[in-house]
């Protein structure tokens, strides 16, 4: 169109739903990504416990925009932008836009203690998820081969920390690990032992929901053996224990598996492109955009998805959800789109909230529909056919469904792989 470069940096759900839009109206679209695919996130918690392949829930970004000869993908790392000479900055060079669409997205943050991250690593990549799957797959191995029950207490015990929809998922899931899936498959110990701590520093497990969703989603986990730990407060992380603040009180757990799920830090792209045009950054690194998704003094630039802080329709910004990604992917899309044809500028961005979900181990869910609230089984149907909706690419649905219906019948899950070349963490 025009020869009109529009540059997206992120393949996340912002910028796929960016590119996709684009590239139907012929839109020439460069879309940069360090990584090569698309991830699906939500699930990345099931290739952490074992349930799916990382291949199941990731897809080839190339492979997706292969049939739009308009939109290309650049395997680059994005270290900031040259507004003047209107070019995104790369680690190895610079692709030039008329057009700029930021959809890097966001990571987990430790509140000021990146040391804990060695201790306690969080979810965000599929190597994060790998690398999580390993501590919980070697935990119990170390179980098994250790003699001093306080020691093998310790291999025994897991804490979760942060229990919005991905620590409860996470625990449920162990739950299931310990007393289902692996329970037949050791000799020296019995995985129906296994302590998993939910710990939350607000009041109630899955805090963005309305209280009678998180009272069911508790009573939920607690039927997973998973003791929940609400107004706690972690003050220390090292690598044998987690220290809690509760009512003025601290408590030491002995543990050697801790994983945080709590905490989210904007992609560091944000600060460089804060600083390159001026606008706002908030608390968790977000930058500030105008009513039109577009940064201020800068109409040519959007930023989307869990990059941008966008509170005009609230007060509060928007939730860092998939849906929030996706509908501004499409209104920036559409925006250029009408810019393009010579249309007026779009009304503001209005985000239609479809509601939130989260499982909560085997068939059963809680579901915020904003018209209904439900949770047990009917729920998890609600959660399984919307996951299966939104993972890109047929072939992925078809996999994970299959994988699903394996696991329901059968109780296993097939990729309890410990995979990865650090030495192993037995020390006994
Ligand atoms: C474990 C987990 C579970 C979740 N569960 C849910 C859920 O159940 N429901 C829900 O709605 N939301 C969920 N979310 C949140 C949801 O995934 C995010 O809100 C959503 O992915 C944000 O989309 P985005 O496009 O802004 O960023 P992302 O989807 O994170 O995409 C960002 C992309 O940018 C790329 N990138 C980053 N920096 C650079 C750079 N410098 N250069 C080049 N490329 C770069 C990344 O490789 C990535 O592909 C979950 C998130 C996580 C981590």
């Amino acid at each position: 169109m025009d020869g009109h470069r529009v540059a997206i940096v992120g393949g996340g759900f912002g910028g796929l739903s960016a590119v996709l839009k684009l590239a139907r109206a012929g839109v020439d679209v460069t879309l940069i990504d360090r990584r090569n695919h698309h991830l699906f996130q939500p699930l990345l918690y099931q290739v952490a416990t074992g349930a799916l392949s990382p291949a199941n829930i990731a897809s080839p970004l190339r492979n997706i925009l292969r049939r739009y000869r308009s939109a290309r993908v650049l395997l680059a790392e994005a270290t900031g932008i040259d507004v003047k000479n209107r070019r995104v900055v790369l680690s190895d060079g610079y692709v030039e836009y008329d057009s700029l669409i930021l959809a890097a997205g966001s990571s987990h943050q430790y509140f000021g203690h990146d040391e804990w991250e060695r201790f306690a690593p969080g979810l965000k990549t599929v190597e994060d998820a790998t690398h999580m799957r390993r501590r919980i797959l070697l935990a119990f191995e170390a179980a098994e081969r250790e003699t001093d029950p306080e020691k093998r207490r310790a291999w025994l015990t897991f804490i979760i920390v942060g229990a919005g929809p991905t620590g409860v998922e996470l625990a449920g899931a162990l739950g299931e690990i310990a007393h289902d899936t692996l329970r037949c498959d050791f000799r020296s110990i019995d995985p129906r032992s296994t302590q998993i701590i939910l710990v939350e520093a607000a009041g109630s497990i899955l805090p963005s929901y309305p209280p009678k969703l998180s009272a069911a989603a508790q009573r939920m986990v607690e039927r997973l053996h998973v003791t929940v730990r609400t107004s706690a407060l972690v003050t220390k992380i090292d690598e044998s224990s987690v220290t809690l603040r509760e009512s003025g009180h601290e408590t030491t757990i002995p543990t050697r598996t801790v994983l945080w799920a709590a905490g989210v830090l904007a992609s560091p792209l944000a600060r460089s492109v804060a600083e390159a045009t001026g606008a706002a950054l908030d608390k968790q690194g977000r930058v500030t955009v105008q009513p039109d998704l577009t940064l201020p003094g800068h109409p040519e630039i959007f930023a989307i998805g869990d990059l941008a802080n966008f509170s005009y329709q609230t007060g509060h910004p928007l939730p860092g959800v998939a849906q929030t990604a996706i509908q501004q992917g499409v209104y920036a899309a559409r925006a250029i789109i009408r810019r393009l044809k010579g249309q007026r500028t779009s009304r503001p961005f209005h985000y239609f909230d479809k509601g939130n979900l989260a499982s909560v181990g085997r068939a059963t869910a809680v579901a915020d529909l904003r018209w209904v609230r439900i949770s047990g089984w009917p729920a998890w149907l609600i959660w399984l056919f919307v996951h299966l909706m939104y993972i890109v690419q047929f072939r992925n649905r078809v996999l994970v469904m299959v994988q699903w219906g394996y696991m329901y019948l059968t109780h296993d899950r097939s990729a309890r792989l410990i995979t990865g070349d650090d030495p192993l963490p037995l020390d006994l």
